[in-house]
């Protein structure tokens, strides 16, 4: 697979990733090296990267628990305190070997730390692979609100190996999933034409889905790095989707939905949101919700959770001025952006999914 450039770096795939690292490490002085993991990819992911890599006399390894509330600040301050003990100065390199939340966090915590070292992105879910470890957002939740505190900030390069793909959680393939549906949606209808299909996840099938992937979240990013315009709409399902998992995450009665989930289910109502205000034939909204429904299984959203999932609405980082920002599209592959919905509008949208 080719690699592809991004804005100021690469992303490597397969055997061509660690051919490149290795010319950086030989080319690039890194004074010390850390690769930052959490419990999971310490367990099943680590090993890997130290067989394809031949590191393990150089690194020191950062550990963390993993799960996305520790995604916090509380967390990167133990991060920076273990760099610091260790020695680490603005030669100092950090790998980020993980999912979503070891990429943003390891991010930034690198981005923070001295006004800034280095960083390396191997992503180890499909979610990370696809979205979360290119495009150059860093950053941390504060509390139950999503990505509230981080920076725009580069890493060095981007590592895709699907091998880590093969001990991921069926659950959390099917989250990553939800991505590159998002992608089908707003830039290239052939991928939700191939997913519509799957009942489960092929890793074989899914290598091309990856590529194409990340060609397109490269392509949006160069165009628009700091989101002024065209990278919103990479947003889409994200409005009502951050809503639902911030709810769903700091509700002690609700079982956490995975971040992918919770998008599936916001590109639902953002597309009946689209069908109402935009003219986009019902057809896809219905279309979708079965697939989600059926792929990701029901859901325990009800009535009473609408009214602080709105208030939520109203955190997000895309909001100016207090209005809430939405992507709605009016055809496959068209998006419009920063448009406003009624209070009703938005309610009527989650009563169309649980109906
Ligand atoms: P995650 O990092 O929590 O990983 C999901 C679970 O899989 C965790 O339990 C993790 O330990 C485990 N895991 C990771 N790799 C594994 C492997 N190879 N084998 C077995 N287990 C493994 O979550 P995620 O879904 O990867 O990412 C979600 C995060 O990404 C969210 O915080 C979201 O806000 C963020 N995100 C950021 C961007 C961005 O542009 N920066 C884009 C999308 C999502």
């Amino acid at each position: 697979m080719e690699s592809i450039k991004s804005t100021d770096y690469w992303v490597h795939f397969e055997d061509v990733a660690y051919q490149r690292l290795n010319e950086y490490l030989t080319n690039e002085f890194c004074s010390n090296l850390f690769v930052l993991v959490d419990s999971n990819t310490r367990q099943f992911c680590l090993p890997l990267f130290l067989e394809k890599t031949n590191l393990t006399d150089r690194i020191k390894v950062i550990e963390i628990p993993s799960g996305e509330k520790y995604k916090n600040l509380d967390t990167s301050l133990e991060i920076w305190d273990e760099l610091s003990r260790s020695g680490a100065d603005r030669k100092s390199l950090v790998i980020n070997l993980g999912g979503g939340v070891i990429t943003d966090m390891g991010g930034f915590v690198a981005s923070c730390f001295k006004r800034g070292i280095r960083f390396i992105n191997v992503p180890t879910t499909l979610l990370s692979m696809v979205d979360a470890s290119v495009g150059g957002k860093t950053g941390v939740d504060l509390g139950a609100l999503k990505n509230q505190i981080g920076l725009f900030s580069s890493p060095e390069m981007v590592l895709v190996d699907m091998d880590y793909l093969r001990t991921v959680p069926d659950r959390e393939m099917r989250s990553g999933l939800a991505e590159i549906i998002k992608y089908g949606y707003t830039f290239d209808q052939n991928l939700w034409a191939e997913i519509q299909s799957y009942e489960a996840i092929d890793l074989e099938k899914i290598f091309p889905l990856v590529h194409r992937s990340v060609e397109i979240k490269n392509n949006v990013v160069i165009d628009d790095l700091h989101e002024n315009g065209l990278r919103k709409t990479l947003n889409f399902g994200h409005t009502v989707g951050h809503a639902i998992e911030s709810y769903f995450l700091e509700n002690e009665n609700k079982i956490d939905l995975t971040h992918g989930e919770a998008i599936a289910i916001g590109m639902v109502i953002e597309l009946y949101y689209s069908s109402r205000v935009l003219g986009l034939t019902d057809e896809l909204a219905q279309e979708l919700k079965e697939f989600v429904l059926q792929f990701y299984g029901s859901v325990d959203l009800r009535e009473d959770d609408f009214d602080p999932i709105m208030k939520l609405m109203i955190y997000d980082k895309k909001n100016v001025s207090g209005k809430i920002n939405f992507v709605l599209l009016d055809r496959m592959e068209h998006c419009e952006i920063d448009l406003q919905l009624s209070e009703g509008m938005i309610r009527e949208g989650l009563e169309y999914f649980v109906l």
